[in-house]
C-alpha cells in the first residue's frame, strides 16, 4: 500500500460525498495504491450512514465509528493505528483542505522530508480565528524553534515511521510537527489552497486558543524539559531568589544605617521572591526525581541499526 488518507470527521455528513469524489479523482491520477480511512468521531448527524453508502461506491474506503466524540486527536490516532500505507496523508473532512494539494505534499516528501505540513497562506476563515491563530503560530514557532507558519493545518503528509512513533492524544494534534521534529524527523512546509467551510460549522469554539496555549506548555515540557525539569524550574527559581536576595541585602544595609524598612513595599516583594524562588527550585528537584524514575523506560527514536 502506497498511501493512506486519514480523515477525522465529526458531523460532516454533507461534505463527505464531495470529498470522496474529489480525493479519489486526484489519487487515481497518481497511479498509486491507496486507501481512504474516515474516522467518524461519534457524529450525531448520520455521518456513518453516509459512509456506509459511500462504501458501495468506493471500495477503497475504510470507515471507523467511535461510540462517542473523543476529539480530533483521538480520531487521528485511531486512523494512524490502522493505516497501512507507506505514506499517510491527513485531511479535514469539511472540504476546507483541497485534495488537489496531495500530489504537491507527496512531491515535497520525496525531497527528503519525513513530515510535510500544509500552510494555509490565504486562509478562508473569519477574522476572529485568523488573528489569534497568527499569534499562536508565531509563539509556537519561537518557543519550539521550528520555523513553520501554520502548525495546525489539517492537511499533512507523513512517512509511516513518523506516525508510528509519535503519540497523539488530548488535543495535541496541533503540535504534530513539534513532536515529530523532537524525534529527529525532518519537517517541511508548503503553501496550500484553503476554502471557506461550505457545510456545517466549526467544531472548535473560542476555548481553542486557551487550550492551544496550555497545550503548548505541555508540549514544551514533554519535549524539551521532560528529562531536565530542573533546567526550567531551576532557572526561574534561581532568578527570583537572586533578585529577592539582593533586595533584602540592600534593605538590610539601609536598616543598619538607621532607616526604617518595615513599611516599604520592596521589603515584601523581596520576601515573596525568595520564597517563590525556593519553591521553584524544589519543584524542579521533584521533577528530576520523577524523570530519574522513568529514565529506565526511556525510548529513543532510532533511525537505523547495523549488526
Ligand atoms: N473533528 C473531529 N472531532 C472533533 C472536532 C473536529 O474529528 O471533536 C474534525 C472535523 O470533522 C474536521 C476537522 O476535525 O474534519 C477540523 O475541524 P474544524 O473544521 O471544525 O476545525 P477548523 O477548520 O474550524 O479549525
Ligand atoms: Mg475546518
Amino acid at each position: 500500500m502506497d498511501v493512506s488518507i486519514v480523515i477525522p470527521a465529526y458531523n460532516e455528513r454533507e461534505s463527505l460525498p464531495e470529498l470522496l469524489e474529489k480525493t479519489t479523482r486526484v489519487l487515481e491520477k497518481l497511479k498509486l495504491s491507496y486507501e481512504i480511512i474516515v474516522v467518524d468521531d461519534g457524529s450525531r448527524d448520520g455521518t456513518f450512514d453516509v459512509l456506509k453508502e459511500l462504501k458501495q461506491q468506493y471500495p477503497v474506503l475504510r470507515a471507523i465509528q467511535f461510540r462517542r466524540n473523543y476529539g480530533k486527536s483521538a480520531a487521528l490516532a485511531e486512523g494512524f493505528r490502522v493505516a497501512r500505507g507507506k505514506i499517510v496523508v491527513t485531511m479535514d473532512a469539511d472540504l476546507q483542505d483541497d485534495p488537489e494539494e496531495i500530489p504537491n505534499l507527496l512531491k515535497k516528501l520525496e525531497e527528503g522530508y519525513d513530515l510535510v505540513s500544509g500552510w494555509k497562506k490565504k486562509r478562508r476563515d473569519p477574522i476572529s480565528k485568523t488573528i489569534p491563530s497568527r499569534l499562536f503560530n508565531y509563539v509556537t514557532a519561537r518557543l519550539t524553534g521550528i520555523p513553520l507558519h501554520d502548525f495546525n493545518c489539517g492537511l499533512k503528509a507523513y512517512r509511516s515511521e513518523v506516525i508510528k512513533s509519535i503519540q497523539v492524544y488530548g488535543e495535541l494534534h496541533r503540535f504534530l510537527p513539534v513532536l515529530a521534529q523532537w524525534q529527529g524527523f525532518r519537517v517541511g512546509e508548503i503553501p496550500v489552497r484553503h476554502h471557506p467551510r461550505k457545510y456545517g460549522k466549526t467544531k472548535f469554539g473560542f476555548s481553542r486558543f486557551f487550550n492551544g496555549f496550555f497545550d503548548l506548555i505541555t508540549v514544551l515540557f514533554l519535549t524539551r524539559y521532560k528529562t531536565t525539569p530542573l533546567h526550567i524550574f531551576g532557572m526561574i527559581g534561581l532568578s527570583a531568589f537572586i533578585v529577592g536576595f539582593f533586595i533584602e541585602l540592600y534593605l538590610t544595609i539601609l536598616w543598619f544605617m538607621g532607616h526604617s524598612i518595615k513599611n516599604r513595599p520592596l521589603f515584601f516583594l523581596g520576601i515573596l521572591l525568595i520564597i517563590v524562588g525556593v519553591q521553584f527550585v524544589v519543584l524542579g528537584l521533584l521533577g528530576e526525581m520523577l524523570s530519574a524514575n522513568f529514565a529506565e523506560n526511556m525510548e529513543y527514536s532510532i533511525k537505523e541499526v547495523i549488526e
